[in-house]
């Protein structure tokens, strides 16, 4: 097996932060990724998916290992549900579309999300009402240090907003092997949510179907967000923060225009991109580190910013809008 050391993880995080991998190799297979771990095992170990939700802020002084099991698998169906096995290193997206094209319904609204199948479950991949935990249905994963495979239900994941049990007690415990969804064979359309209903109008769609909505979906996401491949990114920095209704009642006296989403537990989640924009972030820049001028919750590197550069930026952001609003932001970007 051939050792690649010392190696920049530029190409291999949307953020393209030149940052080192003391080692560094790829697995297609369980059998490949048990090698590995024997190989390493003096060092700690990172999986990496397509690097769309990390931040490097040094060199890694361990073996990152590529995630590029492939197979999206039929596994068996009932009169309204199909159950698909798809291995950890899909693209999200394609499996999306391979989704499309069979039919099958529940995945439409989280279209042209960037990054592996294997890291979905790591947050709960949400976008447009939707979220993983949606269509999840089981996953299977390596304990990396015991090398025991687990299978791990919806409850087992303790999925919460942008978050799991793998953001948590299991940080960098397991390596995901695969993850199996239960899709609809006939779709309940979610259109209520951001500009969804907009968009379909602006296309002429008249009958409804997932494809539209997925069109819709990426028209809406492109235009929005910006292509790490121009401008790199990792999607939305900070996560909304969800505060007690008698805190937003309390800010809401003091910024009438505050931009809140009134949640059914009788809490209020707060929109992070208007308090930030509030505090004058959106469009800053310093150096190569900015915050995006269109959306203020994505940070962004111009150019050869550090993953540092960044951190502190996101620092700077989380302070003042704690100064100005009593709330502390928290990142939905996995630092290293
Ligand atoms: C432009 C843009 C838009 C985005 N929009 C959204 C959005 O709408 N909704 C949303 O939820 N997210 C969004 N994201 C964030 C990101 O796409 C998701 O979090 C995605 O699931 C990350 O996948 P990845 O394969 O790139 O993970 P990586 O960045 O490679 O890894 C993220 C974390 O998961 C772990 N991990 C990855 N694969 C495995 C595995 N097989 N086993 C164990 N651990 C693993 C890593 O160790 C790391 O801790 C966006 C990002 C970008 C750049």
């Amino acid at each position: 097996m051939q050792v690649h050391e010392n190696i920049s993880l530029k190409p291999y995080n949307t953020f393209s932060i030149d940052a080192k991998a003391r080692f560094f190799n790829t697995f297609s297979s369980t059998e490949e990724l048990e090698e590995h771990l024997m190989l390493y095992s003096e060092y700690p170990i990172f999986i990496l998916g397509g690097g769309s939700n990390i931040l490097f802020t040094g060199d890694y002084d361990g073996t990152v290992l590529k995630n590029d099991i492939k197979g999206i698998e039929l596994q068996h169906e009932d009169a309204d549900y199909v159950y698909v096995k798809v291995g950890a290193g899909e693209n999200w997206h394609q499996f999306v579309l391979h989704c499309l094209n069979h039919n099958w319904a529940g995945v439409e609204n989280l279209s042209l999300i960037p990054g592996d199948v294997g890291a979905s479950p790591i947050q709960n991949i949400g976008a447009y009402g939707v979220e993983l935990i949606d269509v999840f249905w089981s996953l299977e994963a390596l304990h990396i240090a015991e090398r025991r495979i687990h299978t791990f239900t919806p409850v087992d994941c303790e999925f919460g907003y942008r978050d799991s049990i793998f953001k948590n007690r299991y940080k960098n415990d397991f390596a995901i092997l695969s993850v199996t969804f239960q899709l609809k064979k006939k779709p309940v359309f979610h259109t209520s949510y951001g500009a969804i209903t907009e968009e379909l109008e602006k296309m002429g769609v008249k009958d409804l179907s997932i494809k539209a909505i997925s069109q819709a979906v990426i028209n809406i996401r492109s235009s929005r967000l910006p292509d790490p491949q121009t401008i790199p990114n990792a999607g939305s920095f900070f996560k909304n923060p969800e505060v007690p209704t008698e805190k937003y009642e309390e800010l809401k006296l003091k910024f009438p225009d505050i931009v809140a989403y009134p949640l059914a537990k009788g809490t209020v989640k707060l929109a992070a991109a208007w308090m930030i924009e509030q505090c004058g972030w959106k469009g800053y820049r310093k150096g190569d580190a900015g915050c995006h001028a269109k959306q203020a919750l994505v940070l962004v590197n111009y150019a050869n910013a550090t993953g540092d550069e960044i951190y502190q930026l996101s620092e700077e952001i989380l302070q003042s809008v704690n100064k100005k609003f009593g709330v502390l932001l928290e990142r939905e970007v996995n630092i290293l």
